[in-house]
């Protein structure tokens, strides 16, 4: 399949933008002296192409922090006076871009609650008609390509051709050591169908903390994406909403200083280098053996909680002894050594152990003959 889109080139509107196109700032506007100061530090780095804050907070639960509302638009115009920044800010119906368009707002987003919502996007697309405002449409919360695609198509058939799409993971009910699990199969198959469609990467959301958005980043900038979307806050604890995940301006500084962008050309020496494409492998390897040890100290923690409601013992040896066989007939047939198997299992099952006996309320101690035992 090929998307058709009718797609003007992002270094025409984002002017001064160098790859990456970095946008930041708050999750959302709080006060005006947030936003000036969070902004003021942000254009001092001089690698922020676009100032973000939100207004109208699509919050998950009521009485959430939900936004300071139109008077922040005003606080925005401050921000570009002051800065020089452009700015943007998320709509999620028509009077909101009536409002922005009257203010002046240089680039819209729609977030992925709203492009979940073919009737919120095409409220949006119509009130778009007409003008020639960039958007920018994240990715719904459910991970369905065709959705996502049917937004942007939306948006761009109401004549708006300054597009880009914003990555910033799925909602997924599995545990992941994200909040929004990134998926990057979606994004790629998106860039693969409309390679004209630039595509940005939103790290904050897809980690829902601070420690993963370099990793993530430097994710997105292998994948050739054409920016990042990073939360910043002047004092990110402090802030109203996603406090963990955002950075300090100064953070924001370092992530951007750390990242290493490679050429996608093919021909590029340093692209089709060996040895950079195998530790591109080896850290995607890595990143899945992560999650699936997450993954297993879950179920041994629920295996745990079975066994604490059926009054079963951790202690089981029979099941113990067939785990360690069959996983090291499996290792040694795949040219594992038997030293390594071992090792690496019984860690996997101390760890499991202690995950269950804290379940099962136990002091560690009183737990510890149970290390030679079934804890899965
Ligand atoms: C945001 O950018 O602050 C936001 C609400 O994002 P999303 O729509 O991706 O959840
Ligand atoms: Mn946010």
């Amino acid at each position: 399949m090929q998307l058709e889109l009718n797609v003007t080139p992002i270094e025409k509107w984002l002017t001064k933008c160098k790859k990456p196109i970095i946008i930041s700032g708050p999750c959302s506007a709080e006060t005006e002296k947030q936003l000036i100061s969070t902004a003021k530090n942000l254009a001092e780095t001089g690698k922020v192409n676009l100032f973000r804050a939100g207004i109208w907070k699509p919050r998950t639960r009521p009485n959430s922090f939900e936004g300071i509302g139109e008077r922040g638009l005003e606080w925005l115009q401050t921000v570009k006076e002051e800065t020089g920044l452009l700015v943007t800010t998320e709509v999620a119906n028509s009077k909101h871009v009536d409002l922005c368009l009257k203010y002046g707002i240089d680039v819209l987003w729609i977030g992925a609650r709203t492009s979940a919502n073919p009737f919120s996007v095409q409220d949006i697309a119509d009130a778009l008609r007409g003008t020639d405002i960039p958007v920018l449409v994240k990715n719904p919360v459910n991970p369905d390509l065709q959705l996502w695609i049917g937004a942007l198509e939306r948006i761009n058939a109401a004549g708006i051709t300054k597009i880009a799409a914003v990555h910033r993971g799925f909602s997924s009910y599995e545990k992941t050591p994200f909040k929004n699990n990134p998926m990057w199969e979606i994004p790629i198959e998106l860039k693969t169908i409309c390679p004209a469609l630039p595509v940005i990467c939103d790290p904050s959301h897809i980690a829902g903390n601070s420690e993963l958005i370099p990793m993530i980043s430097q994710k997105a900038m292998d994948l050739d994406m054409s920016g990042l979307m990073i939360e910043s806050h002047i004092q990110p604890k402090a802030a109203l909403s996603d406090s963990r995940q955002q950075v300090t301006p100064a953070q924001l500084n370092k992530i951007i200083d750390e990242l290493i962008i490679r050429e996608a050309n093919i021909s590029n020496k340093k692209f089709k280098g060996q040895l950079e494409q195998l530790r591109n492998v080896i850290d995607d390897l890595d990143e899945e053996i992560i999650q699936n040890l997450s993954l297993r100290m879950d179920i041994a923690e629920r295996i745990g909680e079975y066994k604490k409601a059926n009054k079963v013992t951790i202690l089981q040896i029979t099941r113990w002894e067939d785990v360690i066989n069959k996983r090291l007939n499996m290792g040694l047939a795949m040219g594992l050594s038997e030293e390594f198997i071992k090792s690496l299992l019984q860690l996997i099952h101390k760890e499991s152990i202690k995950r269950q006996t804290l379940v099962m309320n136990i002091p560690i101690e009183k737990a510890a003959v149970a290390e030679t035992g079934g804890a899965i």
